[in-house]
């Protein structure tokens, strides 16, 4: 039996979804910005699709920009915001706990001459607000701050730092790629100007995303070329993927089973000595990051693949480079310890049976390999 526990980097494709997509790869292959029936087609499927996404989180559908993914998503917000309103600062706000493509950006910026400042978290993961208050200054132009975090699912609160950057007159983007359908996003109740979405996190295709863009927030095209997504993205719009982000966005998120199965899991974890829950009980759902005292994240990594049980280590994007995660070290971990954690990520295709199948292999695997670890 396989067990796919590393939902947090990627998700399988719901069959429902890759129904719906396959019409668009088949015979309505038209281009949509193409005058003939068969562009107008495709058309028409891609603004049926910024409705619904639209509307997922209570937005106009002209506010909806589609990209690939959400790394172009980031990209697109943080650089596009900075250029664009370069003339009124070049301060910009994040935290240390942002996913790669929002601090590689920030870092980016800063030898364009920008200043970033990066907010720390307390050892749950949370930012204080008044922090984010005391950040400001008379030059920041936008904040960004990650929603639901990829490695430890902390949810930050949009509520109380939206309005403080409201307050401020500063723009203000979050990174929901994953916390997208499994917490509320509400641009009406909410003072978010940007939010960057993808579709593979929820059961949807790679290569696919979409910028969420405040009506009237001032921002820099990403792409030139012809006149796509309103002139900002330009680029033969990615059809199939497009109405496969729709359908996945509109099909239940079951997060009442994924919690099921979290507990499950967590439960399971009693069993085994000297471990460390990194995530809290108010984070993402699918979410679950545990440091095993004493053995390398990688070493339980490698050990479960041999049992057909895949899992990554704190996170993966951090997984090929030997620098413990930052998110990990943000909340005070050591960078031993940081080194000694493994992110368990939960779908709603996993199975009670699966869990119970990690939960047989776990504890011999970490027993063993404590046995022949260098570090004790
Ligand atoms: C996966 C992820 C991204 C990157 O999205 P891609 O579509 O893979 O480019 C960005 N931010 C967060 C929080 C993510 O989990």
């Amino acid at each position: 039996m396989k067990v796919y526990l590393d939902n947090a980097s990627t998700t399988q494709i719901d069959p429902m979804v890759l129904e719906a997509m396959l019409p668009f790869l088949k015979k309505d292959y038209g281009n949509s910005f193409s005058p003939n029936k068969m562009g107008e087609s495709a058309m028409e499927a891609i603004e049926k699709s910024r409705i619904i996404i639209a509307k997922s989180i209570n937005a106009m559908p002209e506010e909806i920009i589609f990209t690939s993914g959400g790394t172009e998503s980031n990209n697109f917000a943080i650089k596009g915001v900075a250029f664009a309103n370069r003339d009124k600062g070049n301060h910009i706000i994040t935290t240390k706990i942002e996913h790669k493509s929002v601090s590689k950006s920030c870092e980016w910026l800063e030898e364009q001459g920008f200043e970033i400042t990066y907010l720390n978290v307390n050892e749950k993961g949370f930012l204080n607000v008044g922090d984010l208050e005391k950040a400001i200054t008379d030059k920041t132009i936008l904040v960004s701050i990650i929603h639901g975090q990829n490695e430890i699912g902390t949810i930050q609160d949009l509520n109380a730092l939206g309005d403080i950057c409201k307050k401020h007159n500063i723009y203000f983007h979050t990174d929901a790629c994953q916390s997208y359908t499994k917490t509320e996003i509400n641009v009406q109740e909410q003072a978010i100007d940007l939010i960057s979405l993808n579709a593979h996190k929820i059961h949807g295709p790679k290569g696919v995303g979409a910028l969420y863009l405040r009506n009237g927030t001032k921002i820099n095209a990403w792409q030139n070329g012809g006149a796509q997504e309103r002139g900002l993205r330009a680029g033969t719009d990615n059809v199939a993927g497009i109405v496969g982000f729709a359908k996945a966005v509109e099909l239940d998120s079951n997060i009442e089973y994924i919690n099921s199965l979290k507990e499950q899991l967590i439960n399971g974890f009693f069993a085994i000595d000297k471990i460390k829950m990194n995530n809290n009980q108010y984070g993402l759902p699918h979410i679950i990051s545990i440091s095993f005292f004493g053995i390398e994240g990688e070493a339980i990594v490698a050990s479960l693949d041999l049992e057909d049980i895949y899992v990554a280590t704190g996170s993966a994007c951090s997984s090929n480079d030997l620098q413990p995660s930052n998110a990990l070290l943000a909340i005070g971990l050591t960078p031993q310890e940081a080194n000694s954690t493994v992110r368990f990520s939960l779908s709603r295709f996993n199975t009670e049976q699966e869990i119970d199948k990690l939960l047989d292999v776990l504890p011999k695997t970490v027993e063993k390999l404590r046995k022949i670890s260098p570090f004790k």
